[in-house]
């Protein structure tokens, strides 16, 4: 691919960068093996946030498509992908693997111009997305069935085994990234794949299937692209899928959940957040408003488990204030293809609607906007979706923009008194995703661990973990655990089996 260095103005760029990613490359469904256009015929168009213009147009999948990647998936896992071993599943994953390594740059800049975010995140995102993949062969040669102690008489032993095909619907803000977290257990664990990327971001995913061509068997990995409600639902009600998987929002995890009860279909939801990252008074302040800069403007804000609620000691409020005005002026947004860019635009025109409307809505509810607030003044960025970071200061927690997920570039500032106060407020809302603490005292910060209910749990950092840690959600944002050991029991079955060691007539 050529050079992907880009140092025209925004609308040259994007025309350079469109052009160059797009050559020879179409984007339709991966079914079997093979890119296919939907039954219809239709398509739809994906867009550049950066310029608003778009992309490409991609296969616009329903419900026969569906069923049609279902049937490969079936097809697949019955003809060879269950009687797969770990070890060649492993083998097999390796070499795709080696594959998008090869297709990196390329591969960057689909995420990038799909999405908005920085083509120096993308490809950070990319190699951990591959990164991924290959913990998750790794861990699946080593899970294992036990021998029961179950006596004399008999012994007994678990198996485990795949379900089979695997429903698996994506949102748009990391689009690889979580192919890497779900796609990549369902495959280790030996099940087959039909996946339903957003609509706002189908371009990556589906390049990764078609550089599968020759190294997944035909039918192992489906990727059926098109809009939820026509793409998404029939892959949820569908009788022959064995298992679920669903990150996105709440609302449209409910309706999978709902319909996944047709079926007696098992189901895993990643869901929203508003996590909360409480700054004790004791903590090293410029750090802790750089590290919570970090977790709300990378992305754009648009992230499952951004820190999007800071609760910081009265003690320490202003000169918290103070540091994190500093550190949110580096998040200045410009080209996602220019080196240096910390911050992107938003992902499509209805995230900035919203974003703006929250805007609105924490002014009208009483909270103070000490920076950002609005698009950016550059004229040029007036041609994208950006907007500028923003922090609300005197944000109460039962103000809406403190309870709901915006989604956006929008940091809540949050006053606490005491201990007992600081968790209540932590956990005084729907979600339960991800927290954090920043604090020099070890005791405070494991007691604090413990009484956030949330499903991770950071201390002076944010964002931490990565593959081997468990991930996932408390209360609205969802059940089930990804990106670690843990996440192959979600896409297997444990069968016991005994066998009587008594004397038989038989
Ligand atoms: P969304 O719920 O609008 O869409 C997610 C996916 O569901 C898309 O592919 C969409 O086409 C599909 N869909 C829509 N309607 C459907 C239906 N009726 N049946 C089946 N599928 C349907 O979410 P989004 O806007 O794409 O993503 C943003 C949300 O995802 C945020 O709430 C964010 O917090 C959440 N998220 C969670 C995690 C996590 O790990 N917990 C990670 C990333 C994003």
């Amino acid at each position: 691919m050529a050079d992907t260095t880009f140092t025209g103005t925004l609308e040259q760029n994007h025309a350079q960068a469109i052009e160059q990613a797009m050559d020879g490359l179409a984007i339709d469904a991966w079914i079997d093996g093979q890119s296919v256009s939907a039954r219809s015929g239709e398509r739809f168009e994906t867009f550049d946030p950066a310029v608003k213009e778009p992309i490409t147009s991609v296969a616009r999948c329903e419900e026969s498509d569906i069923d049609r990647a279902v049937t490969a998936a079936r097809a697949a896992f019955e003809r060879e992908w269950r009687t797969t071993t770990p070890q060649d599943r492993a083998a097999i994953i390796h070499e795709w693997m080696a594959t998008l390594r090869d297709h990196l740059d390329e591969l960057a800049l689909l995420e990038s111009l799909d999405t908005g975010k920085p083509l120096a995140n993308a490809r950070e995102e990319t190699e951990d997305a591959i990164s991924f993949f290959e913990y998750y062969v790794s861990v699946a040669q080593a899970h294992e069935g036990a021998n029961l102690p179950t006596g004399d008489h008999a012994h007994t032993y678990t198996r485990i085994e795949p379900y089979g095909v695997a429903g698996l619907i994506l949102p748009w803000n990391f689009p690889l990234l979580l192919t890497g977290w779900k796609v990549g257990a369902a495959l280790a664990a030996g099940n087959t794949v039909v996946c339903k990327p957003s609509e706002e971001a189908p371009l990556s995913i589906t390049r990764i299937a078609q550089l599968s061509a020759g190294i997944l068997p035909d039918g192992v990995f489906n990727v059926v692209n098109g809009y939820g409600e026509e793409a998404g639902a029939p892959l949820t009600t569908h009788a022959d899928v064995d298992k679920l998987s669903f990150t996105g929002s709440v609302p449209v995890g409910q309706l999978v959940m709902k319909a996944a009860a047709d079926n007696v279909t098992p189901v895993t939801l990643e869901l929203g957040g508003k996590s909360p990252f409480i700054v004790f008074p004791d903590a090293d302040i410029e750090a802790a408003a750089e590290t919570t800069a970090m977790g709300i403007y990378y992305n754009t804000g648009q992230t499952c488990d951004a820190c999007s609620r800071i609760l910081v000691h009265e003690s320490v409020h202003d000169e918290f204030v103070a540091a994190f005005e500093d550190a949110a002026a580096a998040y200045q947004p410009g080209d996602p293809l220019v080196e240096g860019t910390e911050m992107g635009p938003l992902s499509f025109q209805a995230q900035h609607e919203k974003v703006s409307k929250y805007v609105s809505l924490g002014t009208e509810e009483g909270a103070r906007v000490i920076a950002g607030g609005e698009p950016p003044l550059d004229n040029e960025l007036a041609d994208g979706w950006f907007f500028e970071p923003t922090i609300f200061d005197g944000v109460d927690n039962t103000m809406r923009i403190a309870q709901d997920e915006i989604f956006g570039p929008v940091q809540c500032i949050i006053t606490f008194s005491d201990y007992e106060e600081a968790i209540e407020l932590a956990n005084d809302v729907d979600y339960g995703l991800a927290s954090g603490v920043a604090t020099g005292d070890m005791s405070l910060a494991h007691r604090a661990a413990a009484d956030i209910q949330a499903g991770s749990v950071w201390i002076n950092e944010y964002f931490g973990g990565g593959a081997g840690a468990p991930f996932g959600g408390y209360k609205y944002s969802g059940f089930g655990r990804e990106c670690a050991k843990e996440t192959l029991d979600e896409y297997t079955h444990t069968k016991a089996v005994g066998l009587s060691l008594d004397e038989t007539d038989l």
